[in-house]
């Protein structure tokens, strides 16, 4: 296999891939779930002579398509999408063909460059102040680390970074009951502790309550803890809570702690400038997420982080060893100091491309669709004898349930066997709901609708 060869084998990867989409509508969602059924057809041992690339293509239409749950399938109403545009597929195979390393600004400027322009282009569309720059990270669990990281480090003035924790104070960091386990794997990768992170109660709406957040906060200022930081929550994964974002920014800041917004899911949203009363006030944040690789098309991974100041996560995360020292390195961004890895991928192109081929009265079309679309089907299921809404739609996510938590798990597993449509689970109040998103880049009024006749089937 050579560049030449790859000419050929591009075009036929083009082709492949067209007819993969074109016929996602005629597979069932999800995979069927046989453990072993495709490593077992891989060969025990890797070859010692080369192959020829019809066989391995070969393979791959054979063995990989069986064993695929199909993320782009516009019926898949599980978990929150992962959607890829097509103009941002063409980007990524242009990004892999030029296979660059955008660690630092001169080991590709363009990578840099582009990459300050479309989170720009993002904060313009999200309504967002001038002041927040920002960055891409692949994922929000490592956005939401480096926010962690940084509030560490300043709430220990920077001690942390080379001396440890040993002996430092006990930090702490206040989310609410509704927040993703993002935040708990950020408490045990930064060293401060699952037990640290304290979750405050949520009231009647899925807000934190901003009164318990300030007693536990008091509180632990009197039992000696030091308070960190607090992580807010837009449209969290099991129900799509919101936080009342002024408001509990309104408590951080009176005890002067920086504060991060995970709105992974739900920040796509906010292209609409309807929607932004979910998260009014989120101006007065320090550090938001969100992740253009599930709801707005820039398929994974992409995951956007607003900074008011990026400064103290430069303080965290950046290291200038000689061999990564440049000479222009005043005038220009290198991105690897506001990142945890140190290499990283041209991310910004599929961002570029997305939102030129398709505008951003095309992207707000298809997520004003969405929510429309998942509040006729709340409005339709719950007209199903036996079906019960029990969160309403939060933006395109709500969940219904049956009378008993086993009749629920019973319709849900007949529902992914059955293949039409794919949807999973989350509890909620200890109660075992089934959830369901809209939020698929292809998906038609017509494919939601085919969830209320699936769940009228197989009652
Ligand atoms: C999906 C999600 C995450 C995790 O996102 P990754 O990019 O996969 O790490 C975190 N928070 C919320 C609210 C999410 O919906």
């Amino acid at each position: 296999m050579n560049h030449d060869d790859l000419r050929h084998w591009s075009k036929r990867a083009a082709d492949w891939a067209h007819d993969y989409h074109a016929g996602l509508r005629g597979k069932p969602v999800r995979a069927p779930l046989i453990p072993g059924a495709i490593a077992s057809q891989l060969p025990p041992h890797p070859p010692e002579a080369p192959e020829p690339m019809e066989a391995i293509f070969a393979d791959f239409d054979r063995i990989v398509p069986p064993g695929l749950t199909h993320w782009q399938h516009p019926r898949f109403f599980a978990y929150f999408p992962a959607n890829a545009s097509p103009a941002s597929m063409l980007a990524e195979q242009l990004a892999n063909a030029i296979a660059a390393q955008g660690m630092l600004w001169q080991t590709s400027p363009a990578v840099t460059e582009i990459e300050q322009v479309m989170v720009d282009w993002l904060r313009q569309s999200l309504g967002l102040p001038v002041e927040f720059t920002g960055t891409i990270h692949d994922s929000a669990t490592t956005t939401t680390l480096s926010a962690i990281l940084t509030m560490r480090e300043q709430a220990l003035e920077w001690a942390g970074l080379t001396k440890g924790l040993q002996g430092q104070p006990r930090l702490r960091i206040y989310a609410s009951d509704q927040t993703h386990s993002s935040v708990d794997k950020a408490m045990r990768i930064a060293g401060l502790g699952q037990d640290n992170l304290v979750k405050i109660a949520t009231d009647a709406t899925l807000s934190m309550t901003t009164s318990a957040l300030q007693a536990a906060i008091a509180a632990d200022l009197a039992a000696g803890f030091v308070p960190a930081g607090v992580v807010l929550c837009a449209g969290g994964t099991s129900v799509g809570a919101f936080d009342r974002m002024g408001d509990c920014i309104t408590v951080a800041k009176a005890y002067d702690l920086p504060v991060h917004v995970d709105a992974a899911w739900a920040g796509s949203a906010m292209i609409c400038p309807e929607f932004r009363s979910l998260w009014a006030g989120v101006e007065g944040a320090d550090s938001i997420v969100f992740n253009p690789h599930k709801w707005l098309g820039a398929q994974f991974d992409c995951a956007v982080q607003f900074l008011r100041d990026p400064s103290p996560q430069i303080k965290t995360l950046g290291l200038r060893p000689s061999y990564l020292q440049t000479a222009d390195r005043e005038e220009v961004v290198n991105f690897n100091e506001w990142t945890v890895p140190l290499g990283r991928r041209f991310r910004a192109l599929k961002l570029w491309f997305t939102l030129r081929a398709y505008g951003l009265e095309g992207l707000r079309g298809r997520i004003r669709n969405h929510v429309a679309w998942a509040q006729d089907l709340a409005l339709a299921l719950g007209k199903v004898a036996e079906v019960e809404i029990v969160t309403q739609p939060s933006l395109s996510l709500f969940t219904f349930a049956l009378g008993s938590d086993a009749a629920t798990e019973a319709l849900l597993t007949a529902i992914n066997d059955d293949g039409r449509i794919y949807l999973t689970q989350t509890r909620h109040q200890g109660r075992f709901v089934i959830r369901v998103q809209v939020g698929q880049f292809d998906c038609t009024a017509q494919d939601v609708q085919m969830v209320e006749t699936v769940v009228r089937d197989l009652l």
